[in-house]
């Protein structure tokens, strides 16, 4: 029995290693750089993990839902198993000891063959009950895919391959990203501020967040502005705003309260920094986004995430329509759906 795993990123990268452990023979296909998105999480320290994993922090989470539920106490199993050690900090986001997204990488490529083959796949096709990738000239029995998403990429990637298979695509949008404001911010640009911020559809509340906050050229970003996205490109409406509050309480002057540009900026605006408003034009690009919205729609998914249409055919990680906020939960996500994978497989196999 042979596997094909298509994309060499967290999700691929954790299956052969899973794979590996139990003697099964696979074979790993990359078009880009082995595990390079491992290694730009966290900004360069990887946020791998998250002890307080629940289904609240995903988006479409029915699937990442059942697997939180299954594998949650595996996941942090296997990081020992493949010496990954970690610590959290006080919000339960794991790092690993290192703080090092190169040592998790290093963790994770050095028990598995890392023969991968340098091809960029763009066809799935099946004959006499094998699979065929492209013209390559070897048949597999079962094929994992975890190609992940645009986000991160300059130029948009080619998902032909998903045209080759029976299933549902959700358009990429880009998210866990900042948003490009219609107010003019260059005066502000740089400044970086606590603040609560609201999102609001037609004046209704979408998703409230605390956290740092820093204004760009023409725009906003920083962790909760990012949460906030992934909530964006799931309104309907074009009247978008967001509602900064930099105080919870007023106070006779703000002189040592706000940053100085900040408010000579609320001044001359004539605002009050209990209720900043600012309208949203856009997020940001995929260059500048962690993770997108959209993929696979789950409906073309079995709960082992293997095609409804053909069930040697699996999906993990990004790829999914199933996006988490930041803390680890993407990371995860990619893990835990290559242990199903994996649980799946060796199962097949030893039943063969
Ligand atoms: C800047 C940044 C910081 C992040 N920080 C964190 C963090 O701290 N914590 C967290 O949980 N998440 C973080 N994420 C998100 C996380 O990295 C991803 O969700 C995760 O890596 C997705 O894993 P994956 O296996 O689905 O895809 P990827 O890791 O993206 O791997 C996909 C692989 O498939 C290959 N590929 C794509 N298409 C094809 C094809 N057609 N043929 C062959 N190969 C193909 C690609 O080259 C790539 O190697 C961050 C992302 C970015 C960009």
């Amino acid at each position: 029995m042979k596997i094909a795993i298509i994309g060499a990123g967290a999700s691929g990268l954790f299956l052969a290693n899973l794979l590996e452990q139990n003697n099964i023979k696979y074979t790993i296909f990359d078009d880009g750089k082995i595990g390079r998105k491992i290694l730009a999480s966290g900004n360069g320290r990887c946020n791998i993990s998250n002890l307080n994993l629940d289904k609240k922090y995903y988006h479409n989470n029915r699937l990442a839902s059942i697997l939180i539920n299954k594998h949650k106490e595996r996941l942090f199993n296997e990081f020992n198993k493949l010496n990954i050690y970690t610590k959290a900090d006080n919000e339960g986001r794991l790092y690993p000891l290192s703080e090092s997204s190169l040592s998790v990488l290093n963790a994770l490529t050095k028990n598995i063959k890392l023969n991968v083959v340098n091809l960029h796949i763009n066809k799935v096709s099946k004959k006499n009950n094998k699979y065929f990738l492209n013209d390559y000239n070897e048949a597999f029995d079962y094929v994992a895919i975890g190609i992940g998403s645009p986000s991160s990429y300059k130029q948009m990637l080619d998902y032909s391959i998903l045209e080759s298979l029976d299933l549902k695509f959700n358009k990429f949008k880009p998210s866990l990203t900042g948003f490009k404001l219609k107010e003019n911010v260059k005066t502000i640009s740089g400044v970086r501020a606590k603040a609560t911020v609201s999102l609001l559809e037609n004046d209704k509340l979408i998703h409230k967040e605390d956290g740092e906050i820093i204004f760009k050229d023409d725009g906003i970003s920083g962790i909760c502005i990012m949460n906030l996205s992934s909530y964006y490109n799931y309104t309907k409406e074009k009247n978008i705003k967001l509602i900064v509050s930099l105080v919870d309480k007023k106070y006779d002057s703000y002189i040592t309260v706000l940053n100085p540009k900040l408010l000579d900026y609320v001044n001359k605006n004539n605002l009050d920094p209990m209720k900043l408003e600012f309208n949203i034009k856009s997020t940001y690009d995929f260059e500048f986004s962690q993770v997108s919205n959209g993929g696979i729609d789950l409906s073309s998914l079995n709960d082992n995430l293997s095609l409804k249409s053909d069930n040697h055919i699996f999906f993990m990680g990004e790829v999914i329509d199933c996006d988490g906020l930041c803390g680890g939960f993407n990371l995860s996500f990619a893990f835990l759906s290559a242990i199903e994978v994996s649980e799946v497989l060796i199962n097949e196999i030893s039943n063969k």
